[in-house]
């Protein structure tokens, strides 16, 4: 029974349907692996066995009567905190928030529930999702499953730590500046940024709204396709929200082919400042597309040079203002000063109190980012360069299908390595930052591991907006090549850890 835990959604589907084991069994399998390893792992912030086996006898109640939700019905999901939930708390890593339960349900929530998958609970994150290693997490960092002693990747390392480590199946992540695609790099798992709109932002505790996009984590491209099928369309409840009609995306991974596809290499994300390891894993995986049909082109976006100061205006600025509602009269937390207080007297012991070093660190700048007399020097400016970026994307897909670069320079670090230098790990971000800041979707596919350290290294692919099933199409085809080469998935040359069986 414990090899369920080692099952793709897509298998663990097919072994429902075809009634050869049950929801129960499968959320029973997953819950005891999170008994297994979480204490080492620090993935999930909460988890409530008995919520989820009802869940589970529910769906299998449903199989029995024929009548299941949908195909991913009984398969288990890990949920990040930066999405509210009714019936777990929300805390979106932060102290501010602990002990705040939500009204209502995420629409992404939502969907994934009415498809009858079963919550294991939820997963952590760098508080407000600021950070790319999940140690800016008030609730302790999570380790990664390829090394202890590693930071799992961010702000999503909670979702992408869970399913590297087989806690769960299928995870939801949110992406504003890389935290889906960077953490699934450095675990050696999917993850997929939707296009801007494509995925409803309703009940994802919004960090900068202008880039926010809620998507999915997995183990295979074909899993990601699965999840983002259910989560997928326009919601009522984000004006944001696109109304198109979206082709289905495990239809794309089925029928994946690169013959003829044109392959755009952002030279500015291949060479300088790239561990080499990384840049390795990536030219071999263009090698291998070329092989098979794909046509590898390179091409030039010199606006990226600039990309990381403009984000790192533009977020905090959004930030400080989605913040300003953690004021202790509406949420949370609220510290009282010694012998009383006026209200602001509260409100700022309070935010001194529940927010921690990054936070802080972030709305300070937002805020002198807005401030008069420094607003079209700092803001206006960086909006100038995001516009730049847009160009530049526009200009490379009227040439190309797909671009490609790295999905980050390096493979994981060090627990604490790089928490005294905020901006080296800013300056991290470069290559999953563009694609927020055009709006675009893009992908990370495992690509192998490093030689100099043996940790995961990731490729990721961007498209056009609304045209995110060209990334299931190379992704699925890529990682179906890939993994006829090596003769098994990456996943399982990860070490075991203490307490669970491979
Ligand atoms: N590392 C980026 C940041 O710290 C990514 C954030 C995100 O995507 N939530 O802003």
């Amino acid at each position: 029974m414990s090899d369920l835990i080692h099952k793709t959604a897509a298998e663990l589907a097919d072994m429902l349907a075809a009634g050869t084991t049950t929801s129960v069994e499968i959320t029973q399998a997953h819950l005891d692996r999170i008994a297994a390893v979480d204490g080492d792992l620090n993935a999930f912030l909460h988890v409530n066995a008995a919520v989820s086996l009802e869940a589970a006898k529910q769906s299998d109640a449903r199989r029995a009567a024929g009548a299941p939700l949908s195909p991913l019905d009984g398969v288990p999901i890990a949920i990040k905190d930066v999405l509210v939930t009714t019936d777990m708390p929300s805390t979106s890593g932060s102290k501010i928030l602990e002990g705040w339960m939500s009204p209502y349900d995420a629409t992404v929530v939502t969907k994934v529930r009415e498809a009858g998958l079963v919550p294991l609970g939820k997963t952590n994150m760098d508080e407000f999702a600021m950070g790319s290693s999940t140690e800016h997490s008030a609730f302790g960092p999570t380790r990664n499953p390829w090394d202890l002693d590693r930071i799992p990747g961010g702000s999503g390392g909670g979702s992408a730590a869970a399913v590297a480590a087989f806690e769960a199946p299928l995870a939801l992540g949110s992406d504003t500046g890389g935290s889906i695609r960077q953490p699934a790099h450095i675990t050696g798992t999917v993850g997929v940024k939707p296009t801007y709109g494509g995925v409803s932002r309703y009940g994802a505790i919004a960090l900068a709204s202008s880039f926010d996009q809620i998507g999915p984590v997995t183990r295979t491209v074909m899993d990601s396709a699965l999840l983002h099928d259910v989560i997928k369309g326009h919601d009522v409840h984000d004006s944001t929200s696109l109304k198109d009609e979206w082709p289905s995306f495990a239809d794309a991974v089925k029928n994946a082919d690169v013959k003829g596809l044109k392959i755009g290499v952002i030279e500015q994300l291949d060479g300088e400042g790239f561990q080499p390891g990384v840049l390795s894993r990536f030219h071999e995986a263009l090698e291998l597309l070329k092989a098979n049909g794909a046509e590898i082109v390179n091409v030039s976006l010199p606006s990226l040079a600039h990309a990381v100061a403009a984000y790192y205006l533009i977020l905090p600025a959004e930030a400080s203002s989605n913040l300003a509602k953690f004021d202790s009269v509406r949420f949370g937390l609220r510290v009282q000063p010694e012998g009383g207080g006026t209200v602001e007297q509260v409100m700022s012991a309070t935010r001194e109190a529940g927010f921690g070093a990054e936070v802080k660190r972030r709305i300070i700048l937002g805020t002198y980012a807005l401030s008069a007399g420094y607003y079209d020097a700092y803001y206006g400016s960086a909006q100038k360069v995001r516009t730049l970026v847009q160009r530049d994307f526009a200009d490379a897909f009227s040439k190309v299908d797909v671009l490609a670069s790295p999905t980050a320079p390096t493979t994981a670090w060090k627990l604490g390595d790089q928490l005294d230098d905020p901006v080296a790990m800013w300056r991290g971000d470069i290559a999953t930052i563009p694609a927020n800041m055009a709006g675009i979707p893009g992908i990370s596919v495992p690509a192998g591991l490093a030689d100099e350290d043996g940790l995961p290294v990731g490729i990721q692919f961007l498209a056009p907006a609304r045209e995110d099933a060209r990334l299931y199409n190379v992704g699925g085809a890529l990682e179906a090549l890939l993994e006829q080469q090596w003769g098994h998935t990456l996943l399982s040359q990860a070490p075991e850890l203490k307490g669970g069986q491979r």
